[in-house]
């Protein structure tokens, strides 16, 4: 499958197991990127997901969307890939999404082989830390954030299993794949990383 060449930015995605950072790097990546006058778009997919539900009249809540049906909730993030395709035909996007997202049946991938394929990502970065660092990250949000609690042993296979969903998602799309690990105290340099995508 091409990459799209009518495009005109880079659309990097950016996965990470929950609590390890994403939104905390990303947001340092996206002040990186402007201090040096390059133009990005963060993009949530679980919020562009939640807009279309909202649209159709599904849900009120972002919490309501998890008790859809998984048939709607595929069609959901069908729909949702290809509103992010269309912001990325205009310019650079860095997509905050989950590469494996934890239900009682098992993992389910948050970006399937028919989402990889609409999305044609340039890059797939994999923010990853140490798995006792994460559990006291989640614990720190836990006011705030219902997160899972998880013992190091599973948030080490779901960060396992993440790079295999990477390592699928570039055989399948040709993207390529960049591991960006979020140290205590260094989401800084965690974000040069990704940052230095868009240069
Ligand atoms: P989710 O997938 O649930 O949205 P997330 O990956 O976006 O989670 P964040 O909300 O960015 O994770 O971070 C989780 C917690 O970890 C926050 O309290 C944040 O301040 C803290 N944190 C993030 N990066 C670091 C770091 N490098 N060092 C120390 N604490 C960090
Ligand atoms: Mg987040």
């Amino acid at each position: 499958m091409p990459k799209s060449t009518a495009r005109k930015g880079r659309l990097v995605i950016v996965t990470g197991i929950p609590g390890v950072g994403k939104t905390t790097v990303l947001t340092a990546a996206l002040a990186a990127c402007n201090a040096r006058s390059v133009n990005v778009d963060l993009v949530n997919y679980g919020n562009m997901m939640f807009e279309e539900a909202s649209k159709k009249g599904l849900v009120k809540t972002r919490d309501e969307m998890r008790r859809l049906g998984v048939k709607t909730q595929v069609q959901l993030q069908l729909a949702a890939a290809k509103a992010i395709a269309r912001i990325a035909a205009k310019g650079n996007v860095l997509l905050d999404t989950h590469m494996f997202i934890n239900t009682p049946i098992g993992f389910m991938p948050g970006i399937p082989s028919w989402v990889g394929e609409s999305l044609k990502p340039d890059s797939i970065a994999l923010l990853e830390a140490d798995p006792a660092e994460v559990s006291k990250r989640r614990q720190k949000d836990a006011a705030i954030r219902a997160r899972e609690a998880d013992s190091p042993e599973r948030i080490s296979e779901h960060q396992l299993l993440g790079r295999s969903g990477a390592a699928a998602l570039a055989v399948q799309t040709g993207c390529t794949v960049v591991i960006a690990h979020n140290r205590e105290g260094a989401a800084e340099a965690a974000a040069k990383v990704i940052a230095d995508l868009f240069m």
